[in-house]
């Protein structure tokens, strides 16, 4: 699958203090035309600063922060970044829930979620071998109705940086989209990005499609046959080497096993893929080594 709206584009990676989050900020056009409109997808903890700064240097205009999913991993520094910019939080409405309580939303059944406050979170990054570390991550063991206990390796990993559930807050517009026939193609200012529901990791799982114009200016390589030239953010979906985990609350295996066959396995080869964690890869590349994909 491709996507529309071919035009130059840069696209800067600030990577989290918390679990590496990567964090793409995604500009429409080429130097020179500032101010140049902007994306940022998946805001984690402690990006914000790093955010700020590229999109000073490069005299960018962000029109909305994007997530590809709803953990807080990925949404921790969202509500800053939207307050300073004055922009909507954009994200798969499946996943729109979330936002208000992504500690509660990490909470297995029968850990903790009902009578009382107990939160627990889980780590999200992804199955054998995210590089971006904590990959293995123990699910969540708030004490059932003992107050706001917060376990497992994200919620350490956020608390020994000053990541503490008390100081989370919430953009204040969250605007959730659908994926009407399985996408979305979503416009902000001069940027277009195709949004592809991927669920498993999570219900509202999204992979943001960017198209590019191919090496000799046409967009993707089309009419010659050639691989399309495009980046994919591929969230907690695919990793390079791996997958999301399916554990958490709102993950389903067969869901996932669904997107896998349907979605990841059919994106153009020529893709180079921005994972949610870890290091850059390509679809291609995947294809042929990646075992979740066999
Ligand atoms: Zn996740």
């Amino acid at each position: 699958m491709s996507a529309p709206g071919s035009v130059p584009a840069e696209v800067h990676v600030v990577v989290a203090p918390v679990f590496g989050t990567n964090c793409c900020v995604v500009a429409a056009g080429v130097a020179g035309a500032e101010p140049r409109d902007c994306v940022i997808i998946d805001a984690g903890a402690g990006v914000a600063e790093g955010v700020a700064r590229v999109v000073e240097e490069r005299g960018l205009r962000p029109r909305a922060v994007l997530a590809t999913h709803g953990h807080v991993d990925h949404t921790w520094d969202a509500a800053e970044l939207c307050e300073r910019y004055d922009v909507p939080m954009r994200l798969h409405a499946a996943d729109a829930y979330r936002i208000d309580d992504p500690f509660g939303t990490l909470v297995g059944a029968g850990a903790g979620a009902g009578a009382g406050a107990g939160a627990g979170a889980g780590a999200d990054a992804g199955g054998a071998g995210a590089e971006a570390g904590g990959n293995a991550g123990a699910v969540a063991g708030g004490r059932a109705g003992s107050g706001t206990i917060v376990s497992g390796a994200l919620a350490r990993e956020l608390a020994g940086l000053g990541f503490v559930p008390e100081s989370y807050r919430a953009p204040t517009s969250v605007r959730g989209f659908g994926t009407r026939d399985g996408f979305a193609d979503l416009t902000f200012g001069d940027v277009t990005l195709r949004a592809v529901h991927a669920p498993g990791h999570t219900e509202g799982s999204t992979l943001y499609l960017l198209d590019l114009p191919g090496p000799d200016g046409d967009p993707g390589g089309r009419g010659k046959g050639a691989a399309r030239s495009g980046i994919v953010f591929t969230g907690d979906v695919l990793f390079a080497g791996s997958i999301g985990r399916t554990d958490l609350p709102g993950g389903d295996d067969a869901t996932m096993g669904a997107t896998l066959r349907d979605v990841v396995t059919r994106l153009d080869a020529g893709l180079t893929v921005v994972p949610g964690h870890g290091p850059t890869t390509t679809v291609e590349h995947e294809l042929a080594t990646n075992p979740y994909l066999g």
